[in-house]
């Protein structure tokens, strides 16, 4: 049994009876339009010389012929008309397949196919000459001349579906009809008709015009009568079969798409050409001798087995190509469409149809929460969870848009521009029902679509970047729109992304020193290092604008060692000159620690310009301690070890807990001037420095209060006991050389002791 079925199974393998994966039709589609490129080009070039050769032969003698009785008209129509026709017809073919390759839509390219065709059309509209002049002529007693009337007559029907289905499917795929693939299957039939139809009207006109058949006495019988044979008596025979051949052969290759259906139509006309040469003889005698039905049989089924060989052949590599594209193209954990693909398809969808701006738009979808829910039902759960999620956007939002899982919980959609909210929130709230405790949902951002021509991962970008300003609004709103504000940032820190090295190379970037003060007597203790971007083309730029901007993408070491270099610089050239010099403090931030050693960057630094360790204290976030605990630790340690303190930056301003002061030795905390807002009259606020200082002093922390302004808050810090103060009260951010001027126009009181 099994052996039978194994059997049954590779008899329908080969002969193309299993239900085929679209990509596999498609592709043996497109294979059959690129055969039917090489033929239209064949039959074109042949017809144009045969239209040469006749005019040549024939017209060109018989209008100079007095005897001629037809007006100069019909001879050229009588001697050319059918190679003009199949001339068009292979014309028409030939940019009808181009068109299909390529893909790419544009009313030019629609409309040569429809052209071409059209003049087919007029061509074919000339038939009733064909009566006058007797070429189709159905009441004539010889039954082979009305053979080939039929023949001829059913060639034009052809000639006539073929155009209207050029015409047709030209017009239907251009507007994008969804079943633009089986409207080419069509014409390719109808294209593979044409040509059998001429081969066989050709074939058999030719056969029946030069063959002469004579009766032959071949012997006696036992009567005495002679036997008669009715013979081909001339040498002439078959002469143009090679055109029947040759069509056949075309067709063999063309409907490879099913070679049931090529053999089928093969045979029928096989068997057809058969009997109909076979009564084209007036005694009814065979024409094919024995040994010729043989070689026919054989030819019929040499070409029957090309066909099923082409056939295998482009499956397996249709399969094979499946395969490779399976990987390619789809997303393991979700089934939809890898990213990359998507971008394709992007691509083509935009050429295909017509999308301009503002009609399609892109969408970039967070999961909310997946995270808890990845850490809570654990990973297997968690992929399942995106592929529900995947399935739902999916079913949401309709065929016509593409889906992709971009990254992590991350979903890109290209949709029309049409009810996206309300589709979102469908989203949003089937997403939620999946688990009503944890509650995921959805955020989103959208970027429209701005210039079709536009790279999709650009549009992505967009979408990506609307969602994260979503995310840092302090808003229940579900979806935000890309617009020309945020397009001005985004080109803003494409900028910064793309220039930093450049501003590093030219000296763009700068660092400016803000004082810092004893709280008790008011001398500068020291400065802290603040960089500052000066552009050629944007002017002064703010920490706020390229800080942020740099950390996410990983960039801000460079300009963290950057503004070291200057600082050492400058405190070096201090020294060099006899100039005051006050110990600065540098900004490191969080991206730094996964990036580059720290330690070893302020070593290597500080060495080359010989500063004295003591000189230089370095900052680090608040938010920093959040991830990376242990790195943080060791980092913290080595600085110390090396001489260098460490600074405690913005305490107070993110979420983490008093807790963590203990699991690291920092020197100096620095309160974030957030502290101080709403400062006036609120005992609560005040209560609250307070008791932050006392905690410091405690555990062996020195304090420092950022953001002062005002004589009564530097009042209040100093009863307070906070050691240090910096903000507008003492000083802006300066230049270099306006500070330098400043202390030496006495505008400043160096401290005699700086560190303690
Ligand atoms: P930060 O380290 O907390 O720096 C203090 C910020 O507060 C500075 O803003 C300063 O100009 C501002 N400031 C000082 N006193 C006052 C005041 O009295 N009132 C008000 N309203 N503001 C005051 P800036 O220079 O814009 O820097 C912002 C942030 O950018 C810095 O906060 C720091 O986190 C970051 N940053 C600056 N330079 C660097 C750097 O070189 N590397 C790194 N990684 N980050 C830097
Ligand atoms: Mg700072
Ligand atoms: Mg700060």
């Amino acid at each position: 049994m099994g052996t039978l079925s194994k059997i049954w199974n590779g008899f329908l393998n080969i002969f193309g009876l299993r239900k085929k994966s679209k990509y596999v039709k498609n592709y043996l589609n497109e294979a059959n339009m690129r055969s039917a490129i090489f033929m239209s080009v064949v039959i074109f070039v042949l017809e144009i010389w045969l239209v040469l050769r006749q005019t040549h032969k024939y017209v060109v003698p018989q209008l100079a012929d007095p005897n001629n009785t037809l007006n100069w008209f019909e001879t050229i129509f009588s001697n050319t008309s059918l190679y003009f026709l199949m001339m068009s017809f292979g014309a028409a073919m030939l940019w009808y397949s181009i068109q299909y390759i390529n893909k790419k839509k544009s009313v030019k390219r629609m409309v040569i196919p429809i052209v071409f065709a059209g003049l087919s059309l007029i061509l074919c509209c000339l038939l009733p000459l064909e009566f006058k002049l007797g070429t189709i002529n159905f009441a004539n007693p010889d039954q082979a001349k009305v053979i080939r009337s039929l023949f001829r007559l059913l060639f034009y029907v052809a000639v006539v579906l073929f155009d209207a289905g050029i015409i047709f499917s030209s017009i239907y795929r251009y507007r994008g009809g969804r079943r633009a693939s089986i409207s080419s299957i069509m014409v390719i039939s109808l294209f593979a008709l044409v040509c059998l139809m001429f081969g066989v009207m050709v074939s058999y006109g030719d056969f029946i015009s030069s063959t002469v058949y004579q009766n032959v006495v071949v012997g006696v019988d036992k009567n005495g009568n002679d036997i008669i044979k009715n013979v081909i008596a001339n040498d002439d025979k078959n002469k143009e079969i090679i055109c029947f051949l040759m069509f056949t052969i075309y067709i063999g290759c063309l409907l490879i798409w099913n070679p049931m259906i090529s053999i089928g139509i093969l045979g029928t006309l096989f068997l057809g050409f058969y009997f109909a040469l076979d009564g084209a003889t007036s005694l009814g005698k065979k024409v094919f001798p024995e040994g010729d039905q043989l070689n026919y049989i054989t030819f019929f089924i040499s070409i029957a087995m090309v066909a099923v060989s082409i056939y295998n052949q482009r499956i397996s590599e249709a399969n094979k190509d499946e395969e490779l594209e399976e990987l390619a193209t789809k997303d393991k954990i979700t089934g939809l469409l890898s990213f990359e693909y998507f971008t394709l398809q992007v691509r083509e969808k935009i050429a295909e149809y017509k999308i301009e701006r503002g009609n399609s738009v892109y969408l970039f979808i967070n999961i909310t929460n997946f995270k808890v829910y990845n850490d809570q039902k654990g990973f297997k759960k968690g992929n399942e969870f995106l592929k529900t999620v995947g399935q739902i956007i999916s079913d949401v939002f309709n065929e016509n848009s593409l889906i992709t899982r971009q990254s992590d919980d991350h979903f890109v959609v290209f949709t029309i521009n049409l009810k996206v909210q309300d589709k979102i929130f469908e989203v949003a709230r089937r997403v939620e029902e999946q688990d009503p405790e944890i509650k995921p949902s959805i955020k989103v951002g959208a970027a429209e679509v701005y210039d079709p021509r536009e790279d999709p991962h650009y549009a992505v970008e967009k979408a990506r970047y609307a969602y994260a300003e979503l995310k840092r609004m302090p808003t229940t709103k579900l979806i935000l729109f890309y617009d020309d504000k945020m397009h001005d940032n985004y080109l803003m820190n494409q900028y910064i992304v793309t220039h930093i090295d450049e501003a590093i190379k030219n000296g763009y970037l700068k660092a400016y020193y803000q004082p810092v003060v004893w709280s008790k007597g008011r001398t500068l203790c020291g400065v802290e290092a603040l960089a500052r971007w000066i552009d050629p083309k944007y002017g002064f730029l703010s920490p706020s604008k390229f800080i942020p901007v740099l950390e996410n993408n990983q960039l801000i070491y460079k300009l963290d060692k950057e503004i070291l270099r200057i600082v050492c610089t400058d405190i070096r050239h201090n020294m060099d000159k006899g100039l005051p010099v006050l110990p600065v403090s540098i900004n490191f931030s969080r991206a730094d620690f996964g990036v580059i050693d720290i330690v070893e960057v302020v070593n290597e630094i500080v060495e080359q310009y010989q500063v004295p360790h003591e000189l230089l204290h370095v900052e680090i976030t608040e938010s920093a301690l959040t991830n990376e605990v242990d790195l943080l630790k060791n980092t913290i340690n080595r600085l110390h070890a090396k001489g260098f303190a460490t600074w405690l930056d913005d305490f107070g301003s993110g979420y983490s807990s008093f807790n963590v002061l203990k699991d690291f030795d920092f020197d100096v905390l620095k309160l974030d001037m957030a502290f101080l807002v709403g400062f006036n009259g609120n005992e609560k606020a005040k209560a609250l420095i307070k008791s932050v200082i006392s905690l410091a002093d405690q555990i062996g922390m020195k304090t420092l209060c950022e953001g002062v302004e005002t004589d009564e808050q530097a009042k209040f810090l100093e009863e307070a006991s906070c050691g240090r103060l910096q903000g507008y009260l003492y000083g802006k951010p300066l230049s270099y050389d306006e500070l330098l001027e400043k202390i030496q126009n006495g505008e400043y009181n160096i401290a005699d002791e700086k560190i303690c």
